[in-house]
Parts: C-alpha cells; structure tokens; sequence
C-alpha cells in the first residue's frame, strides 16, 4: 500500500487498482506521443480509436463471448439503463419482467412502471431483500419481452448464485456491482450492463455487453439518444464518449487479464469476502449479516451492530484506522463494506483485525 492512501471500502466510485492509477498518471500529460492529455485528444483521433476498440475487445474476450455480441458504452449512468431498456425492448403488450431482489432493482422496476411496461415476476421485499429469489419463486408473464434481474445488489450485499433459467425469453442483467468479479457463463445473458464506477473505472460511462440481435433495431418514434442501434451502429461514437472513462475501462480490463483473468478474480474475491464472513460469523452475535447465508455477496459485504452508536464510532474508528467508507447506506442502517476487484487481501485483513479488536473492545 502507498503512504497516504487508505483502503476504502466505499460501494461506488471506489477503490481502483493502484498500477492503472499509475499507468494512467504516467501518461497523463502526453498520451501515446500526441502532446495531449488522453483527456484534451480528439475522440476521432487515431489513438482514441485504439484505445476505444481494444476496451471493447478487451472486455469481450474476459468474458469469453464471440462475435454474436456487442459492446456498447452509454452516458447517464445505470440509471439512464433502467429507462433506455423498457423503452427498446417492452411494449404495454409484451411487458418487461422484473425480479425485486433490492434498491436498484425496484428502481429498474419503478421506470417501466412508468411506461406501463412493468411486471413483477418474482420478489423478497417482504423480507428486506435478505436473499434474493431463488428459481422456483419466478414466475414470468405471458407477455414476457425480457426477465431483468439485479445480479448484485449493492445497497443490501446480496448476489445471485445461480442464473436465472428464462427458456426463449431474453435475460437481462445489472452487473454494476459485480462485473467482471467472476467467470460465468455470460452467453446466457442477452444483456448485461453496468455502471462502472463500482468495479472498473471512474463514474461516466455505462458498459452494455449485449446480443447484436438486441441491438441492430430500435422501435420507431424512439429518439436518436436513447435508441440502442444509434450506440451500435455507430460503435458508441455517435456523438463524443467520456473518453477518459473509457481509457480508465480499458486499462482495469487490461489489468484483469494481467491477473490472469477472471477466475483469478473470482478466487481472490472469495478468499477475500471469507475473511470479512467469517469476522460476523465468529463474532458470537455481536455483528449481524443483513444477507442470508445462500445469497451473500463477494462484493458487498453488509453487517449491523448491537446499537447505532457503536455503528457510528465503528465507522470513525475504522477511518482512523485506514479503513474508509464502511458506513451502510441508509434503508438497511449499519456497516457495508465494498470489496471489489481492486480491494487488495491486506485490506480485507486489516479489516477482519479491525472487527475482532473492536468487538473485544466493545462487547
Ligand atoms: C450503483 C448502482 C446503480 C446506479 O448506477 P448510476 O450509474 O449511479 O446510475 C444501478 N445498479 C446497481 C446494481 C448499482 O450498484
């Protein structure tokens, strides 16, 4: 770790690998021998362009797909997904499915309920989002134009450990809280998109992973920014792309591979999360998960105190400690403690160190 920094547990934006921050810092002021900032550079010039294209292949060849998908980068964040995706692919007669398993999945939920294109195929509100649904609980419409789910739910630290079976309806996934943490088989995914402030780069770009079938014809009457063939047929340059956001992608994709790809990830984040699990789990009663055991995430690990006031002192002592951004977010109270892709093992550690002592210190 470099002096100065912390580790910082913060859900999004968050912690980045430290050698692309270097990489990047090295060749800030003159990139790739142009005399320019990869943040003044056109993003028609020619070294843009590779950069662009190798973040694209870069993250196609992570996941193992071939030329039958596409990759897309979008402005407006996760958010902006929720909208463009009902809007692409559902009609009131053939409604977009949902699966409530969290925050962001009602929110997604929430956009076609705008349109009149929602429908609730399965949900663990009832129980605070504590596991997420599990297959037999799904239940599509008739209509059905896409199942969405939220693979990894960020605010209340559960993870689908299984993929949804949807038959000839297309899935449709929020990866962004744990893109590229591990291997799957992401060609049963139609759709994956992820903001990538969580696990790959600096907030202002979207990453879409999608099916060339889903994105060569856009209903009509749809504007020209939020139809997804505009994205394709233009290879995401329609218009001028957070170029800089792009350059960080491809880098922490390029890291990944140098790792070893993602089956080390997936290795190292387990390894990782157990620490974290096993300080709750051996804390005799004194943290409490939020997840239920089947459904916990490698990525966001969720945990409360026996009172408020310790959650608040938690959080500062952790701070004073070099552990930043453990507070929870509000609708589930306590700690949250994000250990992406780029959240080393010592600080994972340090943190499991951390809660032994304090709960010594304060049971
Ligand atoms: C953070 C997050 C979002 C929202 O992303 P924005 O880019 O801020 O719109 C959506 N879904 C999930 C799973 C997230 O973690």
């Amino acid at each position: 770790m470099e002096a100065n920094r912390v580790y910082n547990f913060n859900p999004g934006p968050s912690m980045l690998p430290l050698e692309v921050l270097k990489e990047a810092q090295a060749e800030f002021l003159n990139f790739d021998n142009s005399g320019m900032s990869i943040l003044e550079i056109s993003h028609r010039a020619k070294q843009y362009d590779e950069v662009h294209n190798q973040a694209k292949a870069d993250i196609k060849e992570l996941m193992g797909l071939g030329d039958d998908y596409e990759v897309l980068f979008i402005q407006g964040g996760a958010s902006m997904q929720f909208d463009m995706i009902p809007m692409n692919f559902a009609t009131p007669e053939k409604r977009g499915n949902y699966i409530l398993s969290g925050s962001f999945a009602s929110k997604a939920y929430k956009e076609a309920e705008i349109l009149g294109r929602g429908y609730v195929a399965a949900s663990s509100k009832d129980v605070n989002f504590k596991h997420v649904p599990t297959q037999d609980e799904i239940k599509l419409s008739d209509d059905a134009a896409y199942l969405h789910v939220c693979y990894n739910n960020t605010i209340f630290g559960t993870e689908y450990h299984y993929i949804p079976e949807t038959g000839d309806v297309p899935l449709i996934a929020d990866m962004s809280s744990d893109i590229l943490s591990r291997p799957l088989d992401f060609s049963k995914f139609s759709f994956i998109y992820a903001g990538v402030q969580k696990n790959l780069g600096p907030a202002g770009v979207v990453l879409v992973v999608a099916k060339k079938s889903m994105l060569e014809k856009s209903p009509e009457g749809l504007p020209t920014m939020l139809r997804y063939d505009t994205f394709y047929s233009k290879n995401s340059l329609y218009n001028t792309p957070p170029a800089f956001c792009i350059y960080m992608v491809g880098k922490t994709a390029k890291w990944i591979k140098s790792q070893g790809g993602l089956e080390v990830m997936a290795e190292r984040n387990k390894k990782k999360a157990a620490l974290v699990y096993g300080a709750i789990d051996n804390s005799n009663g004194f943290y409490t998960g939020h997840a239920d055991k089947d459904s916990r995430s490698f990525m966001n690990v969720t945990f409360r105190l026996p009172t408020e006031e310790l959650e608040k002192k938690f959080a500062a002592e952790a701070l004073e400690n070099g552990l930043a951004g453990t507070k929870g977010h509000r609708s589930v109270g306590g700690m949250r403690t994000s250990i992406y892709n780029a959240m080393p093992y010592e600080g994972c550690e340090k943190l499991a160190d951390f809660m032994e002592k304090f709960r010594k210190a304060n049971a």
